[in-house]
């Protein structure tokens, strides 16, 4: 299983896609990638290979600058199209993909349910983004939304979020693996490194708790109550 973040200034469905396809080796049941272009957020998911998702994306022509990708490795629901990832709240304004278990879903959901949220999957993951919804609708900018919406969290965890309007991916770690792809113009995140071997060899590995905020210019790395980190940028030798 894996996941694939790449935020640049043109659209960047074939490298959100490629980079999919070079985390393939991890094994999956499922893929699914999530665009924002500034008019909404278009979403494809499937049960099945990264090859069919991506004939089924360019059919649709999903575009966007920001995006973010999955396979997935079900543990919690069967593979299907409903299960696959991204997940999206109630409004499609927060799609969300995620690698690892959450826990205390039984617990947030019945909390949200209560509340008037709908689900439509049966994965421990779909709650993140109406967690998040409710931050966001409380009137919070979308980096404390996710902060907040994590903090309520316990399991393990690599989780990347695209939100309508903005030209960021916002990205955590718990116990998943999660990689920053530095570029020129264009950032990435990932699984794992190889992820971005046709794009950049400056990688920064994320440690648990971070959260990071990626855009095209630059990232910025924080503490679970927002205070700046500092992590060193490595140079990975592919050829080796
Ligand atoms: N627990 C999530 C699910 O079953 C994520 C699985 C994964 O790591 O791919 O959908």
């Amino acid at each position: 299983c894996g996941i694939t973040a790449c935020v640049g200034s043109e659209d960047v469905s074939d490298t959100v896609l490629q980079s999919l396809e070079n985390l393939e080796y991890r094994g999956y049941d499922s893929a699914g990638l999530a665009l924002a272009n500034g008019s909404g957020i278009e979403v494809s998911k499937s049960e099945g290979e990264v090859a069919t998702l991506k004939g089924s994306a360019r059919t649709n022509r999903l575009r966007g600058d920001v995006g973010i990708g999955h396979t997935r490795w079900s543990t919690h629901g069967p593979p299907s199209d409903d299960n696959a990832h991204p997940h999206t709240d109630c409004s499609g304004t927060v799609a969300v993909v995620h690698n690892g278990i959450i826990e205390n879903h039984d617990q947030l959901r019945a909390e949200l349910t209560e509340r008037g949220h709908e689900f439509t999957s049966d994965t421990d993951t779909e709650v993140v983004p109406h967690l998040i919804e409710e931050r966001l609708d409380d009137g919070e900018r979308p980096e404390a939304a996710f902060r907040h919406a994590v903090g309520r969290l316990d399991g393990s965890y690599a989780l990347a979020m695209v939100v309508d309007g903005e030209k960021h991916v916002y990205a955590t770690r718990d116990g998943s693996p999660l990689v920053l792809g530095v570029g020129d113009g264009q950032n990435y995140l990932a699984s794992d490194a190889p992820a971005f071997i046709e794009f950049t060899d400056q990688v920064v590995y994320l440690e648990d708790g971070d959260i990071v905020v990626v855009d095209r210019d630059g990232y910025r790395i924080a503490d679970s109550e927002g205070r700046e980190i500092d992590r060193p940028v490595e140079t990975i030798d592919w050829a080796a």
